[in-house]
């Protein structure tokens, strides 16, 4: 069985700031792998909040080095290593978030202390193309990305009950579903609603040609801007994408658990608000 749990499902440094929508990232839990994903600001209250201990989790897997991504990593690193006790655990990011880059003349990183790098069992400074493997079990390719830190990668990771994607902060371009063709359950950032792209972000027309290309089982959209959540419900994208493609696709909100087995269930952990219907 695998699990997701979304500790957050805000995007955007606006978002962020007002905490709109929470900004904790992805939990991922397999058989023998539990995983936080981007864990921005938030990530370890609302896993207490959830009831997931962070000295439970074996790697840590930041895509790049923008804030509402990688904030609360370094506390999730000594979480996993009991504060730097035990050297185990896996922190898996590119090179902008371990030794930083340049962008258009911009410093870019690094963001995670060397002495938290140095705690950890494992540190793969991972580009595009890249593949690591998990806990002895789970490959781990790197995917391509093209957003404003020039290091950023998305993930595509077998799983017990199937391949899962993960599409983070960057533009639509000719080949990005290729590297995710096959996968059953996709997590995509979509910044924005509609046909409304902001630089470097997708918006609704591209997370709908992606899902189009790739056809998963099951489309999750989350890492939504402030513009966006202040016009409305981000559902109402998703509802789009699904009727357009038949792709089934959800807009995750924040305590959203997703399992994925030989169906997919979906609860809400905040008490109080019905799980979302699949079409
Ligand atoms: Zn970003």
């Amino acid at each position: 069985m695998t699990e997701l749990t979304f500790l957050g499902t805000g995007g955007g440094r606006f978002t962020t700031i007002s905490q709109l929508r929470q900004t904790g990232g992805l939990y991922l839990r397999d058989r023998g792998l539990r995983a936080n994903v981007d864990p921005g600001p938030g990530a370890l209250v609302h896993m207490h909040r959830y009831g997931l201990d962070p000295t439970l989790t074996d790697a840590v897997l930041v895509t790049h080095a923008h804030p509402d991504h990688w904030t609360d990593a370094a506390i999730l690193l000594e979480g996993i290593t009991r504060g730097g006790l035990d050297r185990k655990g896996t922190l898996v990011a590119p090179r902008s978030v371990l030794r930083g880059t340049h962008h258009e003349g911009h410093p870019v990183g690094p963001v995670i202390t060397k002495y938290h790098q140095q705690m950890m069992a494992n540190c793969h400074e991972v580009a595009a193309g890249h593949k690591v493997t998990l806990e002895g079990m789970y490959e781990a390719h790197a995917t391509k990305q093209i957003h404003s830190d020039p290091d950023t990668v998305g993930f595509r990771i077998q799983l017990t009950h199937g391949q899962f994607s993960y599409i983070p902060d960057g533009v639509y371009f000719d080949g990005l579903a290729d590297l995710h063709q096959g996968s059953r359950l996709v997590v995509c950032q979509m910044t924005r609603g509609g046909s409304e792209r902001i630089p470097h972000h997708m918006c609704t027309d591209d997370v709908e040609r992606l899902a189009d290309q790739i056809r998963p089982r099951l489309l999750l959209l989350t890492h939504f801007g402030y513009k966006t959540l202040k016009e409305g419900d981000p559902g109402v994208w998703a509802q789009r994408i699904t009727e357009r493609t038949g792709v089934p696709t959800v807009a995750a909100r924040d305590g959203l658990r997703v399992t994925m087995g030989s169906d997919f269930q979906m609860e809400f952990l905040d008490k109080g608000q019905a799980p979302p219907v699949l079409a």
